[in-house]
């Protein structure tokens, strides 16, 4: 049922089994795995349905350095469904090699492996909507009905892959998709409700709570739970955390200074120029696969080279020219160009940086525009029909260079730093919480792994003959952080490990400081792989929902702490 916190008198305590807090990819994922649990699940939400200024305003804060982070409340949605009613809906698993621990990869190793996680990929893939687990070409296109074309005729390469796939989701909006299942389930599901403050007990019982819960116009409540997940995203788990004093007085699972340590996004950025005039064929776009999902080949570093080079997990995708630069004299993209305007800050961001705005830009761009007319109409046709009309969306914009000249996408693993990080500042929220402060970071780690990566690509595309990758081997640093870290993927914060020096959850997802409090969500990855995140949470917070059904047994935890046995 989906209940509003605001008709919940203020000072009642509510008892439940288990109390999820944050209605995103993970918690709703948690929720519906749990409906027919036989355990009494509450599931906690910030947001309601649509999206409210003074809600999203509990996510400001402050960053170090705005050169090399985003706004706090930028990049995450606090509404009912979480940052996927914004996502971009592309979907991978992590690779084997992101589980290992890696000499030449700083506080690498994560104490599972992926066969820990492959139990709960498919389901995972079917509620992200993305179709079958077939992460290969070979999986996904078996049939000669959808004959699987190289991305690259003629390349062959023992450093990369061009046979690993993206698939992608509609992209689905777990809020909207999997509201009314809810609605009829067991789960009650309370909007508007903030969970605020999590109290210790004391070190002997290691158990929390209750939840302390508050709504903007100044209602609270608690819930009284044999256990609690923390659900609310990458950035606001240690700022939930490190608001509720725990057994040290230092935060919630924080004796040893870890939570909101090893803050990591993924690199990401475009560069050079890969000229493939060499090759037999160049397939750049996307697929579909037999069951209707999107699907797009990429250029991967192998595990081994990835070993041999002592870099971290790297892949790339031809791309188009740059937007801004009306140089391209494509109609499309300088279409593009001109809806600025209408495109969110989060994808706006990347797609046009700092544009030269002025007339003259514009000028320039309505030109090509109207020297293009056929192809922008018929892109913009195509557009309207499969993006902006369909239920699945084309996944984004593709244009095929006629000269076979793209420019470089990567994406890649950023090494885990304990100076990274997520602290809290003076200021409060109208809860009384106190914000974020971000000090994003990179290091030389980072930077090795791009540029020994980029440059084994040039190797192998000159080798193989199918053309040439050129570059300025002194831009990569630039580069691959010119817009800063990559938005949207928060990682690392309540990092996942055996040892509670150096990790805050073990691995079943629970806090090492206490018996009953669970973490969902991209805050317990140790390491980042190159994978974007959601379909892994999503998994993970599948496993979690098995364990507390069965081997964490939380109904033979002792009685919940409630108000009166705390007081
Ligand atoms: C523009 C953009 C594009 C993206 N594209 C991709 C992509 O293509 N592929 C991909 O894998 N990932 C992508 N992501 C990332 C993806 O959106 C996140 O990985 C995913 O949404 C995280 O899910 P979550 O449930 O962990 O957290 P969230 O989605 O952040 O959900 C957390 C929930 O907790 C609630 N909440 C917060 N604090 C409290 C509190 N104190 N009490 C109660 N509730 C609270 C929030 O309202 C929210 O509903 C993208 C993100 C952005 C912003």
């Amino acid at each position: 049922m989906i209940l509003d916190a605001h008709d919940i008198p203020s000072g009642t305590e509510l008892q439940a089994d288990l109390c999820i807090a944050g209605a995103g990819a993970a918690g709703i994922t948690l929720a519906l795995a749990l409906e027919a649990s036989g355990l009494d699940v509450v599931l906690l939400e910030s947001g309601g349905e649509a999206p409210e200024p003074a809600v999203q305003q509990l996510y400001t804060g402050t960053v170090e350095d705005t050169r090399l982070h985003h706004p706090a409340d930028s990049y995450r949605v606090r509404r009912f469904g979480g940052s996927t009613t914004l996502w971009g809906g592309r979907c991978m698993p992590l690779d084997a090699i992101d589980f290992e621990r890696r000499d030449y990869m700083p506080h690498s190793g994560w104490p599972i492996g992926l066969d820990d996680l492959m139990p709960w990929y498919a389901q995972a893939n079917a509620l992200c909507e993305a179709g079958e687990f077939a992460y290969t070409a070979e999986q996904a296109f078996p049939r000669a009905s959808a004959p699987s074309r190289p991305m690259i005729g003629n390349f062959d390469s023992d450093v990369f892959s061009t046979n690993t796939l993206e698939r992608f989701s509609c992209p689905t909006d777990f809020g909207n998709r999997y509201r009314a299942r809810l609605a009829k389930s067991r789960v009650r599901v309370i909007q508007h409700a903030n969970l605020c403050h999590l109290p210790m007990q004391d070190a002997q019982t290691r158990l929390v709570g209750p939840a302390q819960v508050k709504t903007l116009d100044g209602k609270t409540f608690t819930v009284a739970a044999r256990a609690y997940v923390l659900a609310t995203g990458g950035l606001e788990v240690p700022r939930l955390l490190l608001n509720s004093p725990g057994v040290s007085g230092r935060g919630l699972g924080n004796a040893h200074d870890v939570v909101g340590r090893y803050y990591m996004s993924h690199l990401a950025g475009t560069i050079g120029t890969v000229d493939l005039s060499g090759a037999t064929s160049v397939w750049h776009g996307y697929d579909v696969s037999d069951d209707g999902t999107y699907c797009r080949r990429r250029l991967a570093l192998r595990p081994q080279a990835q070993r041999d080079l002592h870099a971290g997990n790297f892949i790339a995708r031809l791309h188009h020219p740059r937007i801004p630069d009306a140089g391209h004299g494509n109609g499309i993209l300088s279409a593009l160009y001109l809806a600025r305007p209408i495109v969110p800050y989060e994808y706006a961001k990347r797609l046009y940086g700092d544009a030269p705005g002025g007339i003259g830009n514009w000028l320039a761009h309505a030109r090509n525009v109207i020297t293009d007319v056929p192809n922008t109409v018929r892109f913009l046709a195509h557009w309207a029909t499969h993006r902006t009309l369909a239920a699945r969306k084309f996944p984004s914009v593709i244009v095929r260079p006629a000269n076979l000249r793209f420019s470089l996408d990567f994406h890649a693993e950023q090494a885990p730093c304990e100076n990274s990080r997520v602290t809290l500042s003076d200021t409060r929220d109208a809860l009384g919480m106190r914000r974020i402060h971000i000090d994003w970071r990179y290091t030389p780690q980072d930077v090795f792994t791009v540029t020994r990566a980029l440059a084994a690509l040039a190797q192998e595309i000159a080798r193989t003959g199918v053309g040439r990758f050129s570059y300025d081997a002194a831009d990569v640093e630039a580069e691959m952080t010119r817009y800063g870290a990559y938005g949207g993927h928060h990682i690392g914060t309540a990092r996942m490990g055996d040892d509670p020096r150096s990790s805050v959850v073990n691995g079943d997802a629970r806090l090492h400081e206490a018996d009953n409090v669970f973490i969902a969500g991209a805050a317990v990855f140790p390491t980042s792989g190159q994978a974007n995140p959601t379909l892994s949470i999503v998994a993970l917070a599948l496993r979690l929902a098995h364990h507390l059904q069965g081997p964490a047994n939380i109904t033979a935890l002792p009685a919940p702490p409630t108000s009166s046995s705390t007081n």
